[in-house]
């Protein structure tokens, strides 16, 4: 009863699924955010003109493989292609199924030998998702960096979408390498589940700084209310809502996308009722892989 549309099979052909027990909760309504993010759809198998295939242009800014530097303070380790869930939204969904999902040893040794020599202040862990990796796999490389790459940020979906892989363990391996930076990824107040809010409290409570970076959505969250709701439910978890990012021009993504003004517009909106603690900066992320800036209205 879940799915949106047949015939899924096709879709999957193209463009992976992968969706954790639980992550739908209770959502039955079509147009339930987490039934319209994660569930296949046909539209992702029509070209659509403004699609980009590297739509935040990394791949001219990848020095070796699993490796992306758009700055010079920060390197992006990419630690695997896999995924708890494959939001539909997402350009990381979009790789061939059963290509290689992680490096090979020789290829993670370099990447971790560029990043200490790099002059980086910050490593960037990202994916795919860096927590569908083993707790050894993502302790071995922040130790890897250290001490020539001081401060860790790991981009993770997991504690939206698979909440038990932020068990007590994980978090003691965390809090014992700070600084360690979690930035999540929550679009929906929906999203904030029971166990969702737990996972968020175990690491905020043991010191670990959590931010959420949302997408700005058609369809499913653009709107001024909701938002807010988001903002201020994640504020209420002590998690930072840092960024609001304009959908990027993904293959297969286009009925989630929504015009600057509409952004801006909605942007504007929520600056009128949150305060400067909830009031994420809206942001995009260009093809031209100059990395992101502020598109929102002065604040
Ligand atoms: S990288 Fe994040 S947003 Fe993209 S598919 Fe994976 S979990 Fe979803």
């Amino acid at each position: 009863m879940w799915l949106r549309s047949q015939p899924w099979e096709a879709v999957a052909a193209r463009f992976p699924i992968r969706l954790p027990r639980g992550y739908l909760g209770d959502a039955t309504a079509p147009d339930d955010p987490r039934l319209l993010t994660a569930l296949p759809d046909a539209a992702e198998l029509v070209d659509d003109p403004g699609d980009v295939p590297d739509p935040v242009g990394e791949q001219a800014r990848s020095p070796l493989p699993w490796v992306v530097r758009k700055h010079e303070d920060r390197v992006l380790l990419l630690l695997t292609k896999r995924c708890h869930l494959y939001c539909r939204y997402c350009f990381r969904r979009d790789h061939t199924p059963g290509e290689k999902e992680d490096p090979t040893p020789e290829e993670w040794a370099a990447a971790l030998a560029y990043t200490r020599g790099s002059g980086a202040r910050e490593v960037i862990f990202s994916g795919g998702d860096p927590l569908a990796v083993p707790d050894a796999r993502l302790c071995e490389a922040i130790d890897a960096v250290r001490p020539e790459v001081p401060v860790v940020r790991i981009h993770t979906r997991a504690p939206i979408t698979f909440p038990q892989r932020v068990t007590p363990r994980l978090v003691s391996e965390l809090r014992a390498r700070a600084p360690v930076w979690v930035l999540v990824h929550a679009n929906h107040a929906l999203e904030l589940t029971p166990p969702v809010r737990e996972a968020l409290a175990r690491l905020v409570d043991a010191g670990v700084p959590v931010l959420n970076q949302a997408v700005l959505l058609r369809g499913v969250n653009d709107d001024v209310e909701a938002q807010v709701q988001l903002c201020e439910a994640l504020v209420a978890l002590r998690v930072f809502p840092y960024y609001l990012h304009h959908p990027d021009a993904a293959p297969g993504n286009a009925a989630f996308r929504l015009s600057l003004e509409r952004g801006r517009e909605i942007h504007e909106g929520m600056r009128r009722r949150l305060s400067g603690i909830a009031l994420p900066t809206y942001v995009i992320d260009p093809p031209d892989g100059s990395g992101k800036r502020s598109i929102g209205p002065a604040v």
